[in-house]
């Protein structure tokens, strides 16, 4: 099928909640992807920073089809061996600390941190949460209400949480808004879908000693920025900051289905036997794709490749002069070309015609979050094409995302 009968025959079966995606991708191989009409381009968001590995890596092929065929699914009636491996190589990647929930998604992992924060509040007399404005944390009716974007959560208030949401990367907000009755803080290391805005320098920092001396929990969604995105195995480690409460997603799975929650020290131990739970959460396949995930970054030295390739990307297109273009920001392979007014769909659009795929994800912001195993040549690529891609959005009548 074509891209435009795939198109077509999706706005008719699927509900209209995503709109009609502009191409259809029919396969991959390293960063590069095939549309469905053969046309290539260079994965510059792999997914919404999801395929860490790129498409098709023989690491990811090989540990998912020996899985499937030896056995696909356990539920949590049993213990299988991808999962708990998992669970001890992400604890060894925290310092051996840490009790593991696995999940099939970011929201999930979410969840279940909110769960663990209301119980352990409800035992200690508190019941509000403090998160930030533009925050998000995913779309179910838990994670939604601490989703500090109000066009995307009050539509489906009102909730059932307390939640004050203070301006990201305002110490001082933050402080005055952790009272002694503020069970958790949930907060992004650096904002993904707001633009991949970073805080100032030791904000991360700030907000765990905030939480520390108002006793409340100190929660940390890293399902954009974790694994490697940032060049690090986990932001947070950029501040030496640990949470108390990790979520995890995204490119944990290198593209197969799979979330974390970790709760550190005695948090490890808030749920008792049967206050949570999932079907297909932690299921052998998704399990395996993780482990192959990590070994990968680990065997290839993929984090200081990140950060290498990373200011390839950044330095490139800071070196960019161009009226349409203000600035880069973000860190390691998540950035942020930033436009001087609300051109991103446009610039989205005509990257796709010169061969490339990145994300416009603010009005004026465009993502770029490829596979950590791009290559600095590829980078450059980019990076030399972006100056007409820009003249070229700049031809293109203004859209409004
Ligand atoms: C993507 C994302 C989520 C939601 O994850 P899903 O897998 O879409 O449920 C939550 N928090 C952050 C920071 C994210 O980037």
């Amino acid at each position: 099928m074509s891209v435009d009968d795939l198109r077509k025959r999706y706005e008719t079966a699927f509900m209209p909640n995503y709109g009609v995606p502009p191409l259809a991708l029919a396969r991959g191989e390293g960063c590069r992807v095939w549309d469905a009409d053969g046309r290539e381009y260079l994965d510059l968001i792999a997914g919404i920073a999801v395929s860490s590995l790129g498409h098709g890596h023989p690491a990811l092929v090989e540990a998912v089809s020996a899985q499937v065929a030896s056995i696909a699914h356990t539920s949590n009636l049993f213990v299988q061996e991808p999962e708990v491996l998992l669970a001890e190589r992400l604890r060894a990647l925290l310092d051996g600390d840490g009790r593991v929930f696995l999940t099939n998604s970011g929201t999930e992992a979410n969840e279940c941190a909110l769960k663990l924060a209301i119980k352990h509040g409800k035992a200690n007399g508190r019941s509000r949460f403090v998160a930030t404005e533009n925050g998000f944390h995913g779309r179910s009716m838990g994670a939604l209400s601490l989703t500090g974007k109000a066009s995307i959560r009050e539509p489906f208030g009102p909730y059932g949480l307390d939640v004050a949401f203070v301006p990201y990367g305002d110490a001082d907000a933050l402080r005055a808004a952790v009272d002694e009755d503020c069970a958790a803080v949930f907060l992004e290391p650096t904002q993904g879908e707001a633009g991949v805005v970073p805080p100032p320098d030791g904000y991360f920092a700030e907000a765990r000693r905030i939480c520390d001396a108002a006793g409340a929990l100190f929660v940390a969604d890293e399902i954009q920025s974790a694994i490697g995105r940032t060049g690090a195995w986990f932001a947070f480690q950029h501040e030496n900051a640990r949470p108390d409460i990790l979520t995890l997603a995204k490119g944990l799975g290198g593209g197969m289905p799979i979330g974390a929650c970790v709760a550190f020290g005695r948090h490890g131990d808030i749920f008792a036997k049967g206050d949570h739970g999932s079907t297909f959460g932690g299921n052998p396949v998704s399990a395996a794709a993780a482990l192959a995930v990590l070994d990968t970054i680990e065997k290839d030295g993929l984090l200081a490749h990140v950060t290498a390739v990373g200011e390839t990307l950044a330095g490139g297109l800071a070196a960019i002069g161009h009226p349409l273009l203000a600035g880069v920001r973000g860190r390691g392979l998540w950035r942020a070309a930033v436009l001087t007014g609300p051109h991103a769909a446009a610039v989205e659009a005509a990257a796709r015609d010169a061969g490339f795929l990145i994300n416009a994800v603010q009005p004026d912001a465009l993502r770029i979050a490829p596979p950590l195993v791009l290559t600095a040549a590829q980078a450059e690529s980019f990076t030399r094409a972006f100056p007409s891609i820009l003249d070229a959005a700049a031809a293109r009548p203004l859209i409004y995302v």
